[in-house]
């Protein structure tokens, strides 16, 4: 029902049409029996700041903001948390009444909760950290690492230079290196983050051998299409813990649905099995 009072938020992204978050917040507010509504908007590539001023002054409470908008995301707004300042980018955009838009980040928090959920044991100040990929995604799951006490991160990427650049952001506890130079770290690393686009869509394969890690050593992978990727299936043919994209979606978006409604997501939902039905072809 559509009242006089529905609370308006949805997410922006091109292209947006696969974004599972429509039917998870609409699955949450339907359960919660709250007044809202979240709907899909794809910007034009190079029009982000025009859609975002657009949207200045609280009619719309907010927006998810996906692939390719994050970092222009945290330049548009007036104020952003640390978390997003951290990460450089921002997932979450709030329109406030007096026309001023604060930009948050919730990916870190959605990283962490994966892990409490899918390997509960694993413990984010226990030793070092392996992070693949120095994107958009991979400076938000550095920041939550780094806040939850990561004694290192190793970042490892295709393009050093851009790794290196994240590195120098981040501060000392965070080195750059290139694939070639994982082998190296990889035995003592406590987890494995996949943060590449590489897996999704089952293309793509990563050069990293996890048979060097230790059998504690956690895989994650972000990507959740497919929910099984090759780097989850290798990790699980090891005997490996694994925390997959699709626990840390559903981490990302509770806090952001709690920003936007005033109201924590109900918990009589199965929210993981809605998103696994959506994604099953
Ligand atoms: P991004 O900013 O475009 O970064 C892409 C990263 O992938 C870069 O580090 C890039 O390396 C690397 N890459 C691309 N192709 C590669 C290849 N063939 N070999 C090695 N590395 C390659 O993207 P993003 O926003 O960080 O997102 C990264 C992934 O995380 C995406 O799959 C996204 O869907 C996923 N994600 C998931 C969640 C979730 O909730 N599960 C949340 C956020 C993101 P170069 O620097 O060398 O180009």
């Amino acid at each position: 029902m559509i009242s006089g009072k529905t609370v308006v938020a949805g997410v922006a992204g091109r292209p947006v049409a696969h974004s599972l978050s429509p039917l998870l917040h609409n699955a949450w507010l339907a359960a919660g029996g709250i007044d809202g509504v979240y709907v899909a908007f794809a910007p034009d590539a190079h029009g982000f700041e025009r859609f975002a001023n657009g949207m200045r002054g609280g009619a719309i409470r907010g927006v998810n903001v996906t692939v390719p908008f994050k970092q222009a995301a945290l330049r548009v707004a007036d104020r952003a948390t640390p978390r997003a300042q951290a990460a450089g980018a921002a997932n979450v955009l709030l329109f406030e009444p007096d026309g001023r838009t604060l930009a948050d980040n919730t990916d870190g928090q959605g990283l962490l909760s994966a892990f409490a959920v899918q390997a509960p044991v694993w413990r984010a100040d226990a030793g070092p950290v392996m992070v693949l990929g120095a994107g958009g995604a991979a400076r938000g799951a550095v920041a939550a690492l780094l806040e939850h006490g990561t004694p290192r991160v190793f970042v490892i990427n295709r393009t050093l230079r851009t790794a290196e650049i994240l590195a120098e952001a981040m501060g000392p506890r965070v080195s750059a290196l290139p694939f070639n130079h994982a082998a190296g770290v990889l035995r003592d690393a406590t987890a494995v983050i996949n943060a590449t686009t590489v897996g999704l869509n089952d293309e793509g394969e990563l050069d990293i051998a996890l048979s060097l890690t230790r059998e504690t050593a956690v895989v994650m992978d972000m990507v959740y299409k497919p929910l099984e990727t090759v780097l989850l299936r290798q990790a699980r043919s090891l005997g490996r813990p694994t925390v997959d994209g699709l626990e840390m979606l559903l981490g990302q978006a509770r806090p952001a649905f709690e920003m936007f409604y005033g109201q924590p997501t109900p918990v009589d939902v199965d929210a993981r099995s809605l998103a696994l039905k959506a994604l099953t072809p």
